[in-house]
């Protein structure tokens, strides 16, 4: 039976960076990962030579980011390579109220110049006083204070908005970059935590990617710690956490057990506290609490391989008015009654690298819409049949270049990534929702009841969006472990 000072159940993001700081300072690391390639939902995978993402795969923000620092501290830059892409290389497409689809192309990073502005004015018919009303929103993004962001746990972004007085048009725009970031209703979004994102996006651009793939960092991550005498043990599924005397003190996989110190889990809260452990263990208040947690939305989509160059951006977010997300707006979804457009949003990892293609010119796209977390659901199949018909007024021609087409709802995120331990969950596209009661200091810690077990990865330690928050986590809890083993 093998010793180890941590055990790390998953290589996601948030494992696979707590388990490389772990090794890099000087721990001796097992990170067990059920899949077979690390990254966790950004995983990379390959098909007949095509490489993409699993799930999406857009870093924000672009530079200056979380994933920057992990390969400065582990000296990974001759392995991971960034890539921004330069120039006009988001494409939105905005459906009028009028009916009329107006395209703007866009750097991904605004700066405000005059360019822009004329593009405000002629894609959302904003006028001086429109444009004056968004200046002051993001002046306010950038200036708020940390003190005051604190207090903004509790308030939801859409009032916080609304206080600018944003026309319809701008305020969709707004919504959906932030439906889109965090995959939960803007009305009871964080205002926390959308405005640090949007301070980062606006001061850092987005869209980072890497040579080979989004899941690139981790893949380096893992190899690293068997570099530092650890050992990454990937189509191994953790079946159970160890406790003895109240104590976690290993793992068991169908290949035996293994033993630390520490035991550090990127499965989820809610798998982690209800199956891997078991509820036992822990408080009834603390189970309570955890059964209680809200998971963010799910997204459901498609993956393609197409013959051809359809698609004329790196990221083309598609919207009217109807589209963007709070409450109201999604329970009527659930209820059958669907927007105009739903909210979509095309990532295409082929034009951030185009050798993730064997063959020149063949492209690789990722197009994606929200829905329930729920596994069960068939709200994500709905929501693909209605994108489809967008993108079949859109793009003709796109039917005719399709070389490969891989459908994917909650249940493939639930099966590659989190088991459904309670109804309704286990799909969810992020982690916990980011949500006023659930971010902060309402938010779960890390460091769980049960002695020597810390959860990793987007349900606690981490602020941000999506894999950036799950790296933030991975050093804030690569940091307690840390200490704690002393
Ligand atoms: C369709 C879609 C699009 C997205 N787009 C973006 C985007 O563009 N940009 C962005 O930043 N974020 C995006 N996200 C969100 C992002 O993928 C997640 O927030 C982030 O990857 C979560 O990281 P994590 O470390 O918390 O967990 P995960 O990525 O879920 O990793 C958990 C890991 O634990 C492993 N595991 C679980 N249980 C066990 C077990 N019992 N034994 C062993 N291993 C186990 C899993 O296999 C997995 O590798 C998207 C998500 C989806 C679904």
């Amino acid at each position: 039976m093998d010793r180890y000072d941590v055990c790390v159940i998953g290589a996601g993001y948030g494992g696979a960076t707590a388990a490389a700081l772990l090794a890099h300072a000087g721990h001796r690391v097992a990170l067990v990962e059920k899949t077979n390639v690390a990254g966790g939902k950004v995983q990379t995978v390959d098909r007949k030579g095509y490489r993409f993402e699993m799930f999406g795969a857009v870093g924000i923000p672009a530079h200056n980011s979380r994933f920057h620092e992990l390969v400065d501290v582990l000296g990974l830059a001759d392995r991971v390579e960034f890539l921004i892409p330069e120039g006009e290389v988001a494409s939105v497409r905005y459906k009028a109220a009028d009916g009329e689809w107006r395209t703007m192309r866009s750097a991904l990073q605004q700066t405000g110049d005059p360019k822009e502005m004329e593009n405000l004015r002629r894609v959302f018919g904003a006028s001086d006083e429109d444009l004056a009303a968004l200046a002051q929103l993001y002046t306010a993004v950038l200036t708020v204070k940390d003190e005051e962001l604190e207090a903004l746990d509790e308030v939801g972004m859409l009032e916080w908005m609304r206080g600018f007085g944003l026309p319809a048009p701008l305020e969709s725009q707004v919504c959906m970059n932030l439906n889109t970031l965090f995959v939960v209703p803007v009305n009871r979004l964080a205002a926390s935590e959308a405005i640090l994102t949007m301070r980062q996006q606006v001061l850092g651009g987005a869209g980072r990617y890497s040579v080979g793939g989004y899941g690139r960092l981790a893949e380096a991550c893992a190899d690293y710690v068997v570099e530092q005498g650890g050992i990454y043990l990937p189509k191994q599924r953790v079946v159970r956490i160890l406790v003895e005397d109240e104590r976690a003190v290993g793992i068991e996989t169908d290949d035996g057990v293994l033993r630390a110190r520490v035991i550090v889990s990127n499965a989820g809260i809610q798998p982690t506290v209800l199956k891997l452990a078991g509820r036992e263990h822990f408080p009834p208040e603390y189970v309570e609490r955890v059964e209680s947690l809200e998971p963010s939305w799910a997204i459901a989509g498609y993956r393609y391989v197409l013959d051809k160059r359809i698609f004329d951006a790196a990221l083309i977010p598609i919207f009217s008015d109807q589209s963007w997300l709070d409450d109201e707006r999604f329970a009527g979804m659930e209820r059958g009654d669907w927007p105009d457009v739903p909210l979509i949003a095309i990532d295409v990892p082929s034009e951030f690298d185009p050798s993730l293609s064997p063959i020149p010119g063949h492209q690789i796209a990722n197009c994606q819409v929200f829905c329930s977390p729920d596994p069960e659901s068939s709200m994500g199949e709905e929501a693909m049949r209605r994108a489809e018909q967008v993108l079949d007024e859109l793009w003709p021609d796109l039917r005719d270049h399709i070389i490969r087409k891989e459908p994917y709802s909650a249940k493939a995120i639930s099966g590659l990534s989190r088991d459904s331990v309670l109804p309704g969950c286990g799909g969810e596209a992020v982690g916990l929702a980011q949500v006023v009661g659930q971010v902060g200091k309402s938010k779960p810690d890390p460091r769980t009841p049960l002695d020597g077990l810390y959860l990793v990865g987007c349900d606690a330690g981490g602020r941000g969006a999506g894999t950036h928050q799950a790296v933030d986590s991975g050093f804030n809890v690569a940091a307690m472990v840390d200490a704690a083993l002393g």
